[in-house]
């Protein structure tokens, strides 16, 4: 079915949706699927909802896009509600995560340079992290596999161990300028890092005059209970990487910053053309409106500790194939024992009508619209339990 007139990047499965309502995804095979892997941990309100529809529509009536050159007012009153609700004073938009890495990862030596540091242009990351596709981000996570056939890596990324507060510390030299964590790794296999260990990177960060970044581009936005996963322990920022579900499925990115950080950026030191369009803009701010609603984060951590509980209970049922369940809120990922892989897994859910995403480490990851309640938890729980039974009798 895929073209060759496609770059051949992706593995595709076999199948293509023409529609979606709330949690659900309809086949041009006639199946309806419930959508677990949201786009990639992107369409947090599910598909066609109302107020995202509606807020789309109108803006598509008046104005698309004007560039940066000009005010645009829809983007400074998603600034302006953004900052108010988090860490940040003031932030920068783009397109997509790898965009936001990376300019929050410039943003942090210039901030460095304007100090009169100029030297620590250096960044510390750690390993198993996923920082987008382009050559600076590659480079960050230091994935191989990433790498490989791309030439020398960018310059200036030094990697340390999951979670070793020590060999942090230790990684950090006279051209150190800047710490990039991703508090939840997402791809890298559903691995939150300890509220204690991002605590002692802050403290190391002040100590040392350091940038602290975070990529909450797949962990922020409601996705673990919160509105950004940091705030799980206390622990700010100075710089702040998002999109993924920023927009609900609008292609939209974002850096967020302290006043120290965002006042080393002087008008043309960093630019994007259809960064915070108006459409783009229109869409965030409507997506906004439902995270900040009433209740809607507690919902979201209801449904994380309910589905949580639920693999647990499929985890101890079947030892031999569910070595380890983990994460927060409605980012959680199941790691299998080498009876199965998580392709594998995955292959059989959407065979039963449930859509699931692989990450690292053997890790099936669930990450599903962030406005599902119980009987979508219970309907997935059921299909992820005849998945387990099936792979359990087949032979290992
Ligand atoms: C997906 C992801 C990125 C890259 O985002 P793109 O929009 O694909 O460029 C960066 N960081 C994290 C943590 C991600 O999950």
């Amino acid at each position: 079915m895929t073209s060759t007139a496609l770059m051949p990047t992706y593995a595709r499965a076999p199948v293509a949706f023409e529609r979606g309502t709330g949690a659900y995804l309809y086949g041009a095979d006639g199946r309806r699927y419930l959508d677990f892997a949201a786009g990639i941990a992107v369409d947090i309100l599910g598909h066609a909802h109302p107020h995202l529809v509606s807020a789309l529509t109108d803006q598509a009536q008046l104005l698309w896009h004007v560039s940066n050159l000009y005010e645009i007012p829809q983007q400074t009153r998603y600034a302006e509600r953004l900052v108010a609700a988090c860490f940040a004073d003031a932030a920068f938009f783009c397109n997509t995560g790898a965009e936001a890495v990376e300019g929050a990862i410039k943003m942090a030596r210039r901030a460095q340079a304007q100090a009169g540091k100029v030297e620590r242009y250096r960044t510390i990351t750690v390993e198993g992290a996923f920082h987008g596709r382009t050559l600076a981000t590659i480079s960050a996570a230091g994935n191989p596999k990433y790498l490989e056939g791309f030439g020398p890596p960018v310059d200036g990324f030094d990697h340390v161990a999951f979670g070793n507060l020590n060999e942090l510390r230790n990684a950090i030299g006279s051209e150190t300028g800047a710490i990039l964590i991703e508090p939840v790794q997402g791809e890298g296999g559903i691995r939150p890092l300890p509220a204690d260990y991002l605590r002692g990177v802050r403290a190391a960060a002040d100590e040392f005059g350091l940038v602290l970044i975070f990529d909450e581009v797949q962990c922020g936005f409601g996705r673990t209970g919160k509105l950004f996963a940091h705030e799980h322990s206390g622990v700010t920022p100075d710089v702040m990487a998002v999109a993924k579900g920023i927009a609900g499925g609008f292609p939209c990115g974002g850096i967020l910053a302290t006043r120290a950080v965002a006042d080393a950026m002087a008008p043309g030191t960093h630019a994007t053309t259809f960064g915070g369009n108006p459409l783009a803009m229109a869409v965030a701010n409507a997506t906004l409106d439902v995270l900040l609603g009433n209740g809607f984060l507690e919902n979201v951590a209801h449904a994380g500790q309910q589905l949580m509980s639920a693999l647990g209970d499929l985890a101890d049922r079947y030892p031999d194939l569910v070595a380890e369940v983990r994460g927060q809120g409605l980012m959680l990922g199941l790691r299998l024992t080498d009876r199965a892989t998580n392709v594998a897994f995955g292959t059989k859910a959407m065979e039963h009508g449930l859509l699931l995403v692989p990450a690292g480490q053997n890790v099936v990851r669930m990450v599903p619209p962030l406005i599902i309640g119980e009987p979508e938890v219970a309907a997935a729980v059921e299909i992820v339990d005849q998945v387990c039974r099936e792979l359990s009798q087949s032979d290992g």
